[in-house]
């Protein structure tokens, strides 16, 4: 009974949120002039597309039905008044003509139209004096969790293409980790401080069983069904929905901004002989990964200490992305029968080298009591993902014996 009060207050509260958080992005988008659509623009659109038609054969545009489900499915179990649900629709039918490819779902559009508006002007900040090229944004099921930005031989404009799942697996992991801090003492005012303690934490997942099977469930989604949404849905606690939102921002932001960090370091200026007609995928060195790294780390902490949230608090949930990709690769490891690639592969280094790097900026970048509270929070993280592992490692291979197959998407990976 006690699980249903709270199931029913944290319904309220992400309720006020996510109206909030989706009135905000529309008008935030209607506010921007109706886009000039010139060959420069309608051709980065054409690379998009195009792209879209072959990594998803018969994709097609999304039309109401595809928004109503798409509306139960974000809303399950909160139960929002129906005359929001009216306005929303409306709002899409907007949201929709300003969108870049067609084939995009609206509700995704807008929400990163708004991160990408507050990248570019960090980046504006960050470097006044920088020429940039416009860039337009989409999804790709692809399998490439670390998204893709393209260097065209457009004029104007670059690409980015982020996995479509990724933004549901940051949102669902940001969830699943937070609840594994216990929470702390409960203060006056009704807010509560989470425990940090390793031990504490420790004790939590080991006394807590749904903390791990949440966490199992949403990669199995992931690489068997192919969308982290295929996840069972449920409410977190509502004392940790500001937390996950915080985190799920840094992460998000983080992935958005990693590709922003490629399109202004110079790094899809292609070269004459390797460029197609199609646009150019630039595999990135090392090196590149690293220089878009920092300007995502940068832009990511500038941003929401705009909000003022501290790295101290923000910076684990850029790690988190970290730990995501981290958990996808062991989890495809143990599926496809082999080894860990814990030396990176061609393009991209480990995700266990770039986290290093990043906490190296990091402790070169902030005061040191805040830098060391910031990797302690992130040394926590990982520690919730080496717990869960053994269960996920059993449940995976459960899964073979069962005939489970990965998704054909993780191909690509
Ligand atoms: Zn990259």
């Amino acid at each position: 009974m006690v699980y249903a009060a709270l199931s029913v207050q944290a319904a309220g509260l992400i309720n006020i949120n996510l109206r909030m958080i989706l009135r905000a992005a529309y008008l935030a988008l209607r506010e921007k002039q109706m886009p000039v659509i010139d060959a420069a623009r309608a051709d980065a659109i054409q690379v998009i597309e195009t792209l879209q038609q072959r990594y998803t054969p018969g994709v097609k545009e999304p039309d109401s039905e595809f928004s109503k489900e798409f509306f139960k499915k974000m809303t399950a179990g909160i139960g929002l008044p129906d005359n929001f649900e009216a306005e929303y629709q409306s709002n899409l039918l907007d949201v929709k003509k300003r969108m870049f490819s067609r084939y995009e779902n609206p509700t995704w559009f807008m929400l990163v139209s708004q991160f990408s508006e507050r990248i570019e002007k960090a980046l504006d900040k960050q470097a006044p004096d920088k020429k940039r090229k416009k860039i337009l944004f989409g999804t790709l099921h692809t399998g490439r969790i670390n998204g893709v930005a393209i260097g065209t031989k457009n004029p104007e404009y670059y690409v980015i293409l982020l996995e479509s799942g990724l933004f549901g697996f940051a949102n669902l992991l940001a969830k699943g980790v937070a609840q594994a801090f216990p929470q702390g003492e409960k203060k006056s005012d009704g807010s509560f401080s989470i425990s940090t303690k390793m031990d504490k934490v420790k004790q939590n997942i080991q006394a807590d069983d749904d903390i791990a099977t949440r966490l199992v469930d949403l990669v199995m989604a992931y690489i068997v069904a192919g969308d982290p949404h295929a996840a069972r849905p449920y409410l977190p606690k509502k004392e940790y929905v500001a937390l996950i939102s915080i985190w799920r921002d840094a992460m998000e932001y983080f992935v958005l901004a990693h590709e922003y960090g490629h399109a202004v370091s110079g790094h899809l200026e292609a070269s004459p002989a390797t460029a197609t007609s199609e646009g150019n995928e630039i595999p990135s060195s090392w090196k590149e990964e690293f220089e878009a790294d920092y300007v995502g780390l940068v832009t990511t902490l500038n941003i929401l200490m705009e909000d003022r949230l501290s790295p101290s608090l923000t910076y684990a949930g850029v790690e988190a992305f970290f730990l995501g990709l981290e958990l996808i690769e062991r989890a495809l490891a143990v599926f496809q029968g082999r080894e860990i690639r814990e030396h990176g592969t061609a393009s991209h280094p480990p995700a266990m080298m770039r986290r290093e790097a990043m906490r190296h900026w990091l402790r070169q970048g902030l005061p040191e009591q805040e830098s060391k509270s910031a990797i302690q929070l992130a040394d926590i993280f990982q520690e919730v993902i080496e717990l869960i592992w053994p269960r996920l490692e059993a449940t995976l291979r459960e899964g073979q014996r069962r005939g489970a197959q990965i998704h054909p998407m993780w191909t690509n990976y």
